[in-house]
């Protein structure tokens, strides 16, 4: 959607959600400076937040008394009720809802020269995630609206479209220690300086070379973040920033030594975060929208989020190393993702 759209739709989804309300208009100043607001994290390994999902499983299990689970609705009745439950919540805001899908840019910061090979991995990468099983799991995900007499009724679904656009480069243009804002300028200095164009479907990734840091945790508290920043020509630009875990193999990093999928412990790391903060970007752009309330905020209870650090079946790669997908002709070990239906689950694919 444009920015008029999404005004206009954050209007209307203000009229049932005054929280969101409160988060939306915080980040509309106009500013010259980046204004950046992280809204979810990748969890370093010992962080994981996958002790959530049986939480969320007893907590299920544990609802009190005899409840009707389901009813067969009369066919009046059946295309406005809102979907029930499934463990994960919608809030109100809006999801990335072009019917073609979201458009996906890379910017390569810092030094690549010499780990081109991670460029292609990771690249090839995005460019089969759109249309695969796993991009399925998101449409399980909607925006609604106001309907008539006080309900509310799906506006629109995510669909599988990820659309690789193009990258751009970035020599150190903000040092090699970043701040969030630090990130926020680089993503402003690729689109208003030309290299890439101003997409308001888009999520622009920010992706740095091991030596580079980002001062407000990657490494120790997340690998990898999603957000959005509103630009001093108030637009408001979806980001993401994954940090390179060849700095810090153990936390950020499933295969922390070789033999990984692609025989590169920081592609082959680096290709589950973008997976996971795409996914997120796509279903909970502004932190508004789908989060679980019993993590009960949206930094740790995105979809992937509840799934992070699990894999699901896996099998045995020929190098000695394990994948759980095949995208294109490379093997990877992408975390699952939590499907918003049948009650709610982790999976790797979802095939309705
Ligand atoms: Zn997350």
């Amino acid at each position: 959607m444009n920015v008029k759209q999404f005004a206009a739709y954050v209007l209307v989804a203000a009229a049932f959600t005054p929280v969101c309300w409160a988060q939306v208009t915080s980040s509309s100043q106009v500013g010259a400076s980046p204004q950046l607001t992280r809204v979810g994290i990748v969890p370093v390994r010992n962080r994981s937040a996958s002790a959530i999902i049986p939480a969320l499983m007893s907590a299920k299990r544990a609802a009190a008394g005899f409840e009707r689970a389901g009813v067969m609705p009369t066919m009046g009745q059946a295309a406005s009720s809102a979907p029930k439950d499934n463990g994960i919540q919608y809030h109100g805001g809006p999801i990335m809802d072009d019917a073609n899908g979201v458009n996906v840019y890379f910017i390569w910061y810092g030094d690549w020269s010499k780990d081109t090979a991670a460029q292609t991995i990771v690249t090839d990468f995005i460019k089969h995630l759109g249309g695969s099983p796993y991009a399925a799991i998101n449409t399980t995900y909607y925006d609604m609206e106001p309907g008539p007499t006080g309900t509310n009724v799906v506006k629109d679904w995510v669909t599988t479209g990820i659309h690789y656009m193009g990258s751009a480069s970035d020599n150190y243009s903000r040092g090699v220690n970043l701040t969030d804002q630090d990130v926020g300028f680089v993503l402003e200095n690729a689109v208003f300086g030309g290299s890439l164009p101003l997409d308001h479907n888009g999520v622009y990734v920010v992706i740095t070379s091991a030596d580079v840091q980002e001062t407000s945790g990657f490494c120790t508290q997340y690998c990898a973040w999603h957000g959005w920043d509103n630009t001093a020509t108030n637009d408001n630009l979806l980001l993401a920033f994954v940090g390179n875990p060849e700095q810090c193999p153990n936390n950020c990093a499933w295969f922390s030594v070789p033999p990984t999928p692609n025989n590169n412990v920081g592609a082959d790391g680096m290709v589950n975060m973008i997976a996971h903060e795409t996914e997120e970007a796509v279903s909970d752009p502004f932190g508004t929208s789908w989060w679980s309330n019993s993590v009960g905020a949206p930094s740790a209870g995105e979809n992937e989020d509840l799934c992070a650090w699990t894999f699901g079946k896996t099998y045995n790669l020929p190098n000695g190393s394990y994948a759980n997908m095949k995208l294109g002709d490379r093997q990877y070990l992408i975390q699952r993702n939590w499907v918003n239906a049948e009650g709610g689950f982790c999976a790797l694919r979802w095939d309705d």
